[in-house]
């Protein structure tokens, strides 16, 4: 719900809304209407959060996708999340084009580190006109760059893709992504949309058959107990975003409480899933704060100390910037 102390202040400066909205360049970017109910969203950026008192790291954006009336490069969007202790963030390319979007990225902002991967509907569009493998051998080049710390995102989304050809091409696309992680030596980001059983049953196969990559994320985790204690048992992290920040949602809550301190990770996945109380806006990395807020009071745990437990997985995860 908005409510006015919400949005008491303003958006960081590269974000404010011009007079003249900024030309569209025809890439990508989030639809201007709200998944599922289809209502217009509302496209101002949010104001900036109060600063983190421990600096942390987004560990999922894409800022090659547009949203709202303004366009904003790496360089301003990380000077504004570095305003309020957002120190850095994994940029996460899931086509071709944001893969190469990634390197060119990364490799001119050092406030960057990279993830590349075919997204599973990408996987499953690919495979289906043919061009699976000749994609995939790109990313596999690009997930060489010493800047990409981490093959993602990868894994299974059964909620975009509902056919039996689909599912299969998916899975197909999600072991080959782990298994390309595991030859680099680089972590692993699962996107797992309503897809629990299956992609803890294909990391178990692929567990017992050569191993694993060094750390495997879940990325924006969005299961319950259950999810969170196979996690734990195995080692697994779980990176939250806004959906955390979400009323409705008191079993991730539930599984945030039962993690351990060394398997938590924070996200954003911006321009999607915008925390409270800003849902349905644009998100960016400067929004981070408002989920780890939100984390460290459901595990009745101080946000310094939080905050201090995230950086160091992150570091242990991706390295050094
Ligand atoms: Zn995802
Ligand atoms: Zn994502």
């Amino acid at each position: 719900m908005r409510t006015d102390a919400a949005d008491a202040g303003l958006a960081p400066a590269a974000y404010r809304t011009p007079a003249e909205p900024a030309m569209d360049d025809g890439g990508p970017r989030r639809d201007a209407r709200e998944e599922g109910s289809g209502r217009t969203r509302r496209l101002e950026y949010p104001p900036a959060p109060e600063p983190l008192p421990v600096p942390v790291v987004d560990n999922h954006t894409h800022l090659d996708m547009r949203d709202g009336l303004v366009a904003v490069d790496v360089h301003r969007a990380m000077d504004a999340a570095e305003a309020v202790g957002v120190v850095g963030a994994v940029q996460v390319g899931c086509d071709l084009p944001s893969a190469r979007f990634t390197v060119e990225a990364i490799e001119t902002e050092p406030r960057l580190l990279g993830a590349v991967a075919l997204h599973p509907n990408e996987a499953a569009r690919l495979s289906e006109c043919g061009r699976f493998e000749e994609a995939f051998e790109e990313i596999a080049r690009l997930a060489e760059h010493p800047r990409v710390r981490a093959v993602g995102e990868t894994g299974l989304d059964h909620f975009r893709t509902r056919d039996e050809a689909g599912h299969a091409a998916q899975e197909a696309s999600f072991r080959r992504h782990i298994r390309l992680a595991r030859r680099l030596g680089k972590a692993l980001q699962i996107h797992d949309r309503d897809a629990h059983d299956d992609v803890v049953r294909v990391l178990l196969e692929e567990e017992a058959d050569d191993g694993l990559p060094p750390h495997v994320v879940f990325h924006c985790f969005s299961g319950g107990p259950e999810l969170a204690r196979i996690c734990a048992e195995h080692g697994w992290l779980a990176s939250f975003a806004g959906p955390v920040t979400f009323k409705a949602n008191d079993a991730l809550r539930e599984a945030l409480r039962l993690l351990p301190n060394d398997l938590l990770l924070v996200e954003t996945d911006a321009p999607f899933l915008t925390p409270h109380p800003h849902r349905g806006r644009p998100n960016a990395p400067y929004l981070v704060p408002l989920t780890l807020r939100a984390m460290a009071e459901t595990r009745g745990q101080g946000l310094d100390d939080l905050g201090r437990c995230v950086g160091e997985s992150t570091r242990r995860v991706y390295g050094e910037f």
